[in-house]
């Protein structure tokens, strides 16, 4: 959390000589959500799709084999299994994901992104907003910002309780068997190099293997 204050303190405190608090925080935080939102809403405009839908849309898209169900959906986004649901039909029915019977357990639904769903998220993600302040910072301030925002997200998490999601490369079951090789130590499976960059909610920290009771 220190490194997030410090972070906002070099980037906009100094820049505007203001004093930070959480309150503040949150603003700033309440803000930059809702102008996601209302962005999502511009891109999503011709389908009627809300900024939840393409919320569940990009998890799809980012979600590994063993997460891409609707719980995962569930869990990720921290929705009611009726929300849900009715996100996903709107999705399916706008033609942006498909549904299919898992290979080895035909009661798990499996959720894919389709052709048209991923044309979508590369309007969507990231927003124009999001990629013209990355390219206005430097190399050190990207870095920074996305370092600071990465504990808070971890330091919410742990308050929340809410289950981790994190990238597969950087779990502590991910080992490395040689060259684009990698084997998950959890589930006993074989898993590519674009496995490593998805999210996955068996995830566990490095941190966690000395600290079992953090999630
Ligand atoms: S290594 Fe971790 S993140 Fe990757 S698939 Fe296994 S449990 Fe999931």
């Amino acid at each position: 959390m220190l490194a997030l204050i410090k972070i906002f303190v070099k980037l906009i405190s100094n820049r505007y000589n203001i004093f930070m608090n959480p309150e503040l925080l949150h603003e700033y935080i309440e803000r930059i959500s809702c102008l996601l939102d209302s962005e999502a809403r511009m891109v999503g405009a011709d389908l009627n799709l809300q900024p939840v839908q393409l919320n569940a849309l990009n998890y799809i898209n980012r979600s590994n084999r063993y997460s891409n169900t609707p719980q995962g959906v569930t869990e990720y986004l921290g929705l009611t299994k009726g929300t849900v649901s009715q996100t996903l039909s709107i999705l399916e029915s706008n033609g942006l994901i498909k549904k299919s019977p898992d290979k080895k357990d035909g009661r798990v639904v499996r959720l894919n992104v389709t052709a048209a769903g991923n044309k979508l998220l590369r309007k969507a993600i990231p927003s124009p907003s999001i990629r013209n302040t990355w390219e206005g910072l430097n190399e050190q301030d990207q870095s920074a910002l996305v370092d600071g925002l990465k504990q808070l997200l971890l330091e919410m998490q742990k308050t929340n309780g809410m289950q981790a999601f994190g990238i597969c490369g950087t779990c502590r079951f991910n080992s490395k068997r040689g060259e684009k090789k990698f084997f998950c130590e959890l589930t006993q499976e074989n898993l590519t190099l674009k496995d490593t960059e998805l999210l996955c909610r068996e995830h566990q920290s490095i941190e966690q293997e000395t600290t079992p009771n953090v999630v």
